[in-house]
């Protein structure tokens, strides 16, 4: 078994983590961290836990450990972070400085040069860019990381329809509440109520979706140079973004051959990986979040509403956002990690 760790283990995605991680076939959770205010405590303790299932009896009595490159045993094979941003930015570099290797959902680093942005099923090639960072950075250990959680959403999507020659990309985002994280967004802000701005949110969606569309040379990637405008919205779901996305392409493409694109999306032998990666829905009112989100145990993309427009077409995407959108997607980089030998 491989020794794994959780970073920002009592927070929304955190918790997701060690959901996820609860009787995972290759991998063995063993270190928990989160703030110095919970660390001493156990994780049953410490967790706010508001996911539909117990706290695993297999990590409940687990001690909270502070998150230090000291406080982790060296033996720990591999560390999934769920730390906000800017603690993410100040510990992970240690962290792999001290050789661990983090697959982590933080959006620090996302977009830098060396360091692997990474969907399996779309450019698991990425992952070679490790090379290159070990030798600029020095590090025995490694950072890698997967996309903001409404990038991964349509991503897959854009992967399967760029053989027609992806040029241009319009998104209109509806993100669920628990991507803001467990304190995120206050009832009273949310309820009854659509806040049409989440900050970051759309520079985000339109950086990381060129990066994993690009093209890793041996030594960088070259972005992809298609065009990507997003407009992101907070609702009032729980869990699940849902997206419209109008697309052009170079080729023409009528929406079976949009469906038929879906349906050819890869799929990989690994253990969180789906299967197949893209559902497609012929009734144009789904995929909806509280019916769909929970498909491929929460790693599939759910796709429908495929329509032509008078410049392209467009189509409606839902993905479990701290599933697929965020613990689930950096489970599936650690299960690549362990497969292509990084660990
Ligand atoms: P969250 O619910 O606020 O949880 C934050 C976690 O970090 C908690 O475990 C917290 O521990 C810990 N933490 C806070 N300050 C710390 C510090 N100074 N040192 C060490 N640990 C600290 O946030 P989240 O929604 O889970 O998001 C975690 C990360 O994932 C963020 O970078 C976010 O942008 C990213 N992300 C989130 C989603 C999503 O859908 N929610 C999707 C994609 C990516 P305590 O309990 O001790 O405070």
């Amino acid at each position: 078994m491989t020794t794994v760790g959780v970073l920002g283990a009592t927070g929304a995605v955190g918790q997701r983590f060690v959901q996820l991680l609860d009787g995972h076939p290759e991998f063995e959770l063993s270190v928990l961290t989160a703030s110095a205010q919970s660390a001493g405590e156990t994780y049953r303790e410490a967790a706010k836990w508001g996911l539909d299932t117990p706290v695993p009896e297999a990590v409940a009595d687990i001690t909270m450990r502070e998150t230090d490159p000291d406080a982790i045993p060296d033996d720990t094979d591999l560390l999934f972070s769920a730390l906000p941003s800017d603690v993410g930015e100040r510990v992970e570099p240690d962290l792999c400085e001290a050789g661990f290797v983090v697959s982590s959902n933080s959006s620090n680093e996302r977009v830098a040069d060396d360091v692997p942005l990474v969907i399996p099923e779309v450019n698991a090639d990425h992952l070679d860019l490790i090379e290159v960072q070990r030798d600029e950075r020095g590090w025995d250990g490694a950072l890698v990381k997967n996309p903001n959680c409404s990038t991964i959403t349509m991503v897959p999507t854009l992967a399967a329809l760029d053989e027609f020659g992806l040029e241009r990309v319009h998104v209109s985002t509806l993100q669920a509440v628990s991507g803001a994280g467990y304190s995120g967004v206050t009832s009273m802000e949310i309820l009854d109520n659509v806040v049409p701005h989440i900050g970051g949110e759309e520079a985000k969606m339109e950086t990381e979706s060129r990066k994993l569309l690009g093209e890793f040379t041996g030594a960088e990637v070259a972005w992809h140079d298609a065009t990507v405008s997003a407009s992101c919205n907070r609702v009032p779901t729980l869990d699940g973004h849902l997206e419209n996305v109008f697309v052009e392409t170079a080729e023409s493409v009528t929406p079976a051959d949009v469906a038929e694109a879906f349906e050819r999306a890869p799929t990989l032998d690994l253990p969180s990986a789906p299967d197949p990666l893209v559902e497609v829905f012929e009734r144009p009112e789904r995929p909806q979040p509280r019916l769909d989100r929970m498909l491929g145990d929460g790693m599939a993309v759910a796709a429908g509403g495929i329509q032509e427009t008078e410049t392209g077409v467009q189509y409606n995407c839902l993905a479990h956002n701290t599933i697929r959108g965020a613990a689930g997607a950096s489970l599936l980089n650690g299960e690549l990690l362990a497969d292509r030998g990084w660990l």
